[in-house]
């Protein structure tokens, strides 16, 4: 699904290398984790992914079912199916949800040269999706995010994954405060959405999100590098000892 080869960004304004050389796969179906410590370059890694401004990328490749992303402009990314959850809750006054779901996912049919969802069609889906995630439809009618709670943005960002149907799934938990509740809604909606064609990339500081999303490999990056990977048990080798014992075997 994603393959990521020595991967080697800066950054754009200053002399700053961040990504030092990652490598890392995530298969088909996959449910991969990336934990490590603040400032290792876990969000750079999702931001250099979709695209954002501000980056240069010195080195290395990544690449979504064999398409070239670093080509692609983040509009492209997006129609080849790539996602990025939790970064940008962005309000949007004046625009009704439902009008930019359809207008996000018509887009990118209209990329894959497919047809665009006329807006009864488009209705039908997006309660379907909305119902089998017990979200409230009222949520469909509100203004992008204006006046939601942290829960609520999350529950709209699983909705937009829903809708939008991606086949990579990246999901940073920068949100150290999420609370309990807001965790099992992200956790639930995600598992819901496991599907072999899809994977995702769960980035967090934490283990316990993992406690509800059971990754299938767990990968720690540390200083712009993937340092170590395994199962599931190497996120509660982390809470338990932190990441210092990690660290100084790699070293
Ligand atoms: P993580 O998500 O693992 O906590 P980040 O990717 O946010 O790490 O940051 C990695 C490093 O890059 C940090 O040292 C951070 O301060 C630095 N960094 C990232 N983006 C910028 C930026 N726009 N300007 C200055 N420093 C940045
Ligand atoms: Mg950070
Ligand atoms: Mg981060």
């Amino acid at each position: 699904m994603l393959d990521i080869k020595d991967l080697k960004v800066k950054l754009e304004e200053e002399d700053k290398q961040i990504l030092k050389g990652v490598d890392l796969s995530v298969e088909d179906g996959q449910v991969a984790a990336i934990m490590g410590p603040n400032g290792s370059g876990k969000s750079t890694l999702s931001y250099v992914l979709s695209g954002r401004e501000g980056y240069e990328v010195t080195g290395g490749e990544a690449s979504l079912q064999g398409q070239d992303l670093l080509d692609m402009d983040p509009e492209e990314r997006a129609a080849a199916g790539l996602f990025l959850a939790f970064q940008y809750p962005v309000e949007i006054p004046g625009v009704g949800n439902q009008v930019f779901l359809r207008t996000a996912l018509n887009a990118q049919r209209k990329a894959r040269g497919e047809e665009e969802l006329s807006a009864t069609d488009f209705l039908r889906v997006v309660r379907e999706k909305a119902k089998t995630l017990n979200i409230d439809a009222e949520m469909l009618k509100r203004p992008v995010n204006v006046g939601f709670s942290g829960g609520e943005k999350k529950r709209n960002e699983i909705l937009q994954m829903a809708v939008l149907e991606p086949k990579m799934c990246i999901l940073d938990e920068t949100d150290s405060g999420l609370d309990v509740d807001a965790m099992k809604l992200v956790s639930q909606g995600v598992n819901a959405l496991r599907d072999a064609g899809r994977s995702f990339l769960v980035i967090t500081h934490y283990q316990r999100l993992l406690d509800h999303i059971v990754p299938d490999v767990v990968h720690i990056m540390a200083d712009g590098r993937i340092v170590k990977s395994g199962g599931p048990e190497l996120a509660l080798e982390v809470e338990k000892n932190g990441y210092s014992d990690i660290l100084s075997e790699v070293r």
